[in-house]
């Protein structure tokens, strides 16, 4: 006999995860939670392509930012029998693929739209807790609204999501909040900004001073532990606007303080793409080392225009599911297990057909029930039935199943004894394994 090679098992690409049980529990629970909020909010569901024109994202998130100088997966497709071949890019963000969707499909024509998305995104950054290279966001964008009004809406709403998630104000997570202005204010701090950072230059990192004079507002953005103080003490934006972007950001704040929600200023809170304007803001927690923000967004008024759309007013924000994910395991919220209402324990193969048919009445009649029939003994299926969680076991016995009966057996409440139906009345008595 050849001896055969052995293949080594592959592995999944670094940075990007497999999300599997009971883990995948939880995505759920907390998806359901999201979906929850933004239907009471009027917000319809769009799902766009994760393969986009690399211009798209070039065009829409700007050329100087980290996430198209040097995260984005982009690659060249194969070429046409033209011998031409797309620009592809996986997605980093889903905010440009929306906006290009509504333009492609004259969504805006009429009246606005509220939308919001759950998907993978992918950057090629370094993995570490809380930062992968496929993630997922949930995100929400508000189309064809100018006021103030759908700024705060959009905060609100994150808000109420954050605590029905069990996430407390102020002490796991807080609002971070500041008005970017318009391109002209923008370019008269920029002035001021520039001469700062020159004033600083030889502190600056390579980062810094490559985007000093290509995108100065997004030095302000840095990580770097060095910069701080320099980023600290530069201009401030907030200086620089004029009536109608103070009346703009009052407006918001207006309806923030009347509803109770927290929030302090950054005159350093920029975000990372090129398309913000006015009111930008941030959820940040301090329970997650570097990985600290867990939802950004703000307004893009310029972002349609950009893409070839008529002008339309637009705010928006991204929430990371991982990183919420990881936040309410760090504070203890922990979604119940979810568990069957009852678990089949059928001893012998011979009576399955029956059992099964059984089964599918009760499924039929909105009882979750699983069975896992196979060799093991009956000890070892009372094992498995009480380790699900389920409420009841359903023993289809040899001696039950000639009678055409079923033993229930309530395994959650102490001292409750069993009891035996007919199992071709299931549909009769399912009712009594609900909401047990
Ligand atoms: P960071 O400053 O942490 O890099 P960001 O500003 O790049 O975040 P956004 O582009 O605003 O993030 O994306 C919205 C949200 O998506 C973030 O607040 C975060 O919760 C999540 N997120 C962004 N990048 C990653 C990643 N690589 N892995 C996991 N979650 C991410
Ligand atoms: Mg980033």
């Amino acid at each position: 006999m050849t001896e055969q090679k052995k293949l080594q098992p592959l592995q999944a690409v670094k940075g990007m995860n497999d999300i599997l049980p009971p883990e995948s529990a939880r995505w759920e629970w907390l998806e359901d939670k999201m979906r929850s909020v933004l239907q009471r909010y009027g917000y319809q569901n769009v799902r766009t392509p994760i393969v986009e024109p690399t211009a798209l994202f070039v065009r829409g998130i700007g050329e100087v930012t980290d996430i198209v100088e040097k995260e984005m997966y982009a690659f060249e497709d194969r070429a046409d029998k033209h011998g031409q071949a797309e620009h592809l890019a996986l997605r980093p963000e889903m905010t440009a693929g929306v906006v290009r969707a509504m333009i492609e499909h004259s969504f805006l024509r009429d009246s606005g739209r509220r939308l919001y998305y759950f998907g993978p995104m992918f950057r090629r950054e370094k993995p570490q807790k809380g930062r992968y290279r496929q993630f997922h966001q949930m995100g929400v964008e508000a189309l064809g609204f100018h006021g103030p009004d759908v700024d705060a809406e959009v905060i609100l709403l994150g808000s109420r999501l954050l605590r029905e998630l069990g996430l407390k104000d102020g002490e796991h997570v807080r609002l971070e909040l500041n008005c970017l202005g318009a391109p002209e204010e923008r370019r008269a701090h920029r002035e001021a900004l520039v001469a700062h950072l020159e004033a600083h230059k030889a502190l600056l990192d390579e980062d810094s001073q490559r985007r000093m004079y290509t995108n100065p507002l997004r030095v302000l953005d840095t990580k770097n532990p060095a910069l701080q103080d320099m980023a600290n003490a530069a201009p401030k934006l907030l200086d620089f606007l004029g009536e109608a972007s103070l009346a703009h950001f009052n407006g918001v704040r207006a309806i923030l303080d009347a509803a109770g929600i927290a929030y302090s200023l950054n005159p350093r809170l920029v975000r990372g793409l090129d398309y913000y304007n006015l009111t930008v803001f941030e959820w940040v927690t301090d329970k997650l080392g570097s990985q600290g923000t867990v939802c950004g967004g703000g307004r893009y008024d310029g972002l349609i225009e950009q893409l070839g759309g008529k002008p339309t007013p637009a705010v928006g924000f991204g929430m990371g599911m991982e990183r919420m994910l990881l936040l309410l395991e760090e504070v203890g919220v922990a979604p119940a297990a979810p568990a069957p209402d009852a678990y089949a324990v059928v001893p012998s193969a011979k009576g399955l057909p029956q059992v099964m048919v059984a089964l599918e009445a009760l499924r039929a009649a909105g009882v979750s029930v699983v069975l896992h029939p196979g060799q093991s003994s009956m000890k070892s299926q009372f094992k498995k039935a009480d380790a699900s969680g389920a409420a009841y076991a359903l023993v289809f016995g040899e001696d039950e199943l000639t009678q055409g009966l079923v033993s229930i057996k309530p395994l959650r409440s102490e001292g409750a004894a069993q009891y035996t139906r007919r199992i071709e009345a299931a549909a009769e008595w399912s009712a009594e394994l609900l909401n047990a």
